[in-house]
């Protein structure tokens, strides 16, 4: 069994409206692989990252720094897939606060041009046949959907829909139906901020037929793209009563996504082995996740980045959940 290899990304977007009409400045800089973050109230106080990619989208998608939906997805999402072809199951997740680009970064945009990671993935795979999972959120389903465990296939999620797909139109017809079915909960942060994880599960069966030998072998690898919920904490949106709940059940599942991932990192370079603890079961998504994260898999992760001064606290814990995964 292959060990687990984490690629991490961090992209900046542009400023938005909030932040360019309370004259925001940007406080991150990039230069091929690392970010640096600034801390104005603190001159000289720098700190340098460094990731396997360090995404520039702050300024006009004219800069030649800039990059594009494409690119990210050529680097990321191709790599990946490039893995599922070779039989590991492989996830891809977006972190960072609301409205830091996660969902730009892994759904992107109808426009042409502005498509995320997730819409371009079925296109490259060219689907024959195959099963997706719908979000987890089904619409028709009442009430929240349980986590179970199966003796042999592991933990799954009971009732959830899965769906045999022929075309890139049943897929992309599938992945709005989700999208639309997924809760928002407006926040103090951002009025359609995402408060839940969004998981797209694409199963890939590859049939292979040996001449030689006569013999018909399958290769099945999951494909997992999550769109995490914010990671601001909850104190500072002002949540209360099922709100802050909810904050405190997403920021768990968020810290043991970290512990896994920085775990797994260790175990790939050899500070740790195999037998030693994965915390999997300390939250849903990871139990979930499971399978995509550790042994046969491959994972990566793109942090999303506010470039402004104003979101200077959340966008360096960014960077430190970033670098934890490495
Ligand atoms: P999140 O999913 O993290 O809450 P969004 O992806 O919804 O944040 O991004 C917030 C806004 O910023 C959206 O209007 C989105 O189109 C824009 N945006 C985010 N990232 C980029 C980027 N790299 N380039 C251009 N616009 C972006």
């Amino acid at each position: 069994m292959a060990s687990a290899s984490v690629k991490v990304a961090v992209r900046v977007r542009p400023f938005n409206t909030r932040e360019t009409s309370r004259g925001a400045k940007c406080v991150i800089q990039m230069q091929e692989k690392s970010t640096c973050i600034y801390n104005l109230k603190q001159p000289k106080d720098a700190k340098n990252f460094t990731f396997d990619y360090s995404y520039w989208s702050h300024t006009s998608s004219e800069d030649p720094s800039f990059a594009t939906q494409r690119q990210v997805y050529l680097d990321i999402g191709e790599e990946m897939l490039l893995h599922a072809f070779e039989g590991y199951n492989v996830c891809i997740f977006a972190y960072g606060q609301t409205g830091a680009g996660k969902s730009y970064t892994m759904m992107g945009k109808q426009e042409p041009g502005q498509q995320g990671i997730i819409p371009q993935v079925p296109k490259f795979i060219r689907v024959v046949k195959g099963d997706i999972s719908r979000n987890l959120l089904n619409p028709k389903s009442k009430g929240p959907l349980r986590v179970r465990e199966h003796p042999i296939m592991g933990p799954y999620v009971e009732d959830l829909s899965k769906m045999a797909v022929t075309s890139y139109s049943d897929i992309a017809d599938l992945m709005d139906c989700g999208n639309k079915a997924r809760t928002v909960a407006a926040t103090n942060m951002n009025e359609t901020s995402s408060r839940s994880h969004a998981v797209f599960t694409i199963v890939f069966t590859q049939h292979r037929h040996d001449q030689m030998t006569n013999l018909d072998t399958e290769k099945v690898s999951k494909i997992s793209l999550v769109d995490l919920a914010g990671s601001e904490r909850a104190d500072s949106t002002g949540a209360k009563g099922m709100r802050l709940k909810e904050g405190a059940n997403i920021n768990k599942s968020l810290t043991t996504l970290g512990k896994v991932i920085s775990a797994l990192a260790e175990m790939q370079s050899n500070k740790k082995r195999k037998s030693d603890f994965i915390p999997y079961r300390d939250s849903v998504l990871t139990w979930l996740l499971r399978e995509n994260l550790g042994g046969n898999s491959r994972t990566a992760m793109i942090a999303a980045l506010s470039p402004a001064d104003i979101n200077y606290e959340e966008t360096l814990s960014t960077l430190r959940y970033a670098d934890r995964a490495k």
